[in-house]
């Protein structure tokens, strides 16, 4: 067993590092601020290809590895945690039609995401339907050559922001949750029908990346978009989410690892009783816990990634590297906002920031909860 990372891999790290440290970091409080869209952080990872690591070369892409494509939204994360789920997202509406659509919807579609076109949003969520996705409502009914798509989506990133939307809907209701199939929105392309997205939801954290209601009235698009077969929509979504969740593994990483060195770094520096608070056993084994800790997330992640580019089946090791990821990087935070005493709670500082972004990650593509159902299921329960 090889722990380190190959050629490519510490290449990308390297270069996604340079990018992140030197221009994102410092954007990455007025993002928060002011609830901005990270607009030129966007345009850097697309000019580097980085929006499409994970697509095929053959439309664009870079045909990166898993475990590359999870230490970039590391890297990124650490940052700027706005950005790497704009990212996140974005890349699992390109995989999903990479893997199931026609050549013509991947020459179409994929290409575009992985130029840095536009960006992708995924729509499951609906109000009726969070953890348990049969709940949905809304519909795709076949008319002529065109479906037509009436319902709402909620809670969906990059919705203000992308062009093609990956949606899914109830095309025959009378086969329950099999007759959910998936279709591929193209807002630009839309000739009849109103497609309306709400504002930015307020949330309390990833201020940069907005979260939209979504509003479908009679919205018209051509029969070719439906993406697979019918009653393929739920395999599909579910399909995508065990890549997803790596990728939240990986932006729970990234935040985490930041809190951690920002412990370390006080706990070296600020001094009370006479020496640095790093030399009081109650601050040192804090840092020593998190170091475990996340050491533990990082493998779990990494082998997650790892077994997706063997071709191995990996839903349960997904889940438990997003589940186990993000508890720990929440834990982490919120110690590494105990380590800075009264400072940890100030603004002037991003680790109320941290601990307020990485909160979403227990939640979003399946909450923990859903999670621990994916693994007890995975062993036969
Ligand atoms: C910032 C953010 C971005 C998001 N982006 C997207 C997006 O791009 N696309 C999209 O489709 N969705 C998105 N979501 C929605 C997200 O995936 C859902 O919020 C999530 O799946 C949970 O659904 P829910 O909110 O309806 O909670 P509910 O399903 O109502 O769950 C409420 C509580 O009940 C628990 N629970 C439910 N069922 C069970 C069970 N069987 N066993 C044990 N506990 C259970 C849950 O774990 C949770 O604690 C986003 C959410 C957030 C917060």
């Amino acid at each position: 067993m090889d722990f380190n990372f190959n050629e490519e891999e510490s290449m990308i790290r390297d270069m996604v590092r340079e990018l992140v440290q030197n221009k994102f970091v410092n954007r990455a409080g007025k993002i928060d601020e002011e609830a901005l869209f990270p607009e030129k952080n966007i345009a850097e990872l697309a000019e580097l290809g980085l929006l499409g690591s994970l697509l095929d070369p053959e439309y664009g892409g870079a045909g990166s590895s898993t475990l590359s494509y999870s230490i970039i939204l590391e890297e990124i994360a650490k940052a700027c945690a706005s950005t790497s789920v704009i990212v996140s997202v974005t890349t699992m509406v390109g995989l999903a039609i990479q893997r199931e659509g026609s050549d013509e919807q991947k020459k179409k579609y994929v290409t575009r995401i992985a130029e840095g076109d536009t960006l992708g949003a995924f729509c499951l969520t609906e109000p009726t339907a969070g953890s348990d996705p049969s709940g949905m409502k809304t519909t795709a009914v076949i008319d002529g050559d065109e479906y037509i798509i009436n319902g709402s989506k909620f809670w969906i990133t990059n919705a203000l922001h992308s062009d093609i939307f990956l949606v899914m809907a109830i095309e025959d209701a009378s086969l329950g949750s099999k007759g959910i199939s998936a279709f591929i929105v193209e807002k630009s392309a839309i000739k009849s029908g109103i497609m309306t997205i709400g504002p930015a939801e307020k949330k309390m954290g990833l201020h940069g990346s907005h979260t939209s209601a979504i509003f479908f009235d009679n919205v018209r698009i051509p029969k070719e978009n439906r993406l697979g077969e019918l009653g393929a929509g739920l395999a599909i979504a579910l399909k995508s989410l065990d890549t997803g969740r790596i990728g939240i593994a990986s932006q729970a990483l990234g935040i985490a690892d930041s809190a951690f060195k920002a412990a370390i770094a006080y706990a070296r520096e600020r001094e009370q009783f006479g020496r640095p608070i790093g030399k009081f056993q109650g601050v040192s084994f804090k840092i020593a816990e998190m170091q475990m800790k996340l050491e533990a997330a990082r493998l779990v992640t990494h082998k997650a990634a790892w077994m997706k580019d063997q071709g191995m089946k990996h839903t349960m090791n997904s889940s438990i590297a997003k589940a186990y990821a993000t508890e720990v990087a929440s834990e982490i935070t919120a110690q590494a906002i105990r380590v800075h005493g009264g400072m940890g709670f100030s603004r002037e500082l991003p680790l109320e920031r941290y601990h307020r972004d990485v909160q979403a990650t227990l939640l979003y593509e399946g909450t923990n909860e859903i999670q621990r159902f994916v693994i007890a299921r995975s062993l036969g329960l």
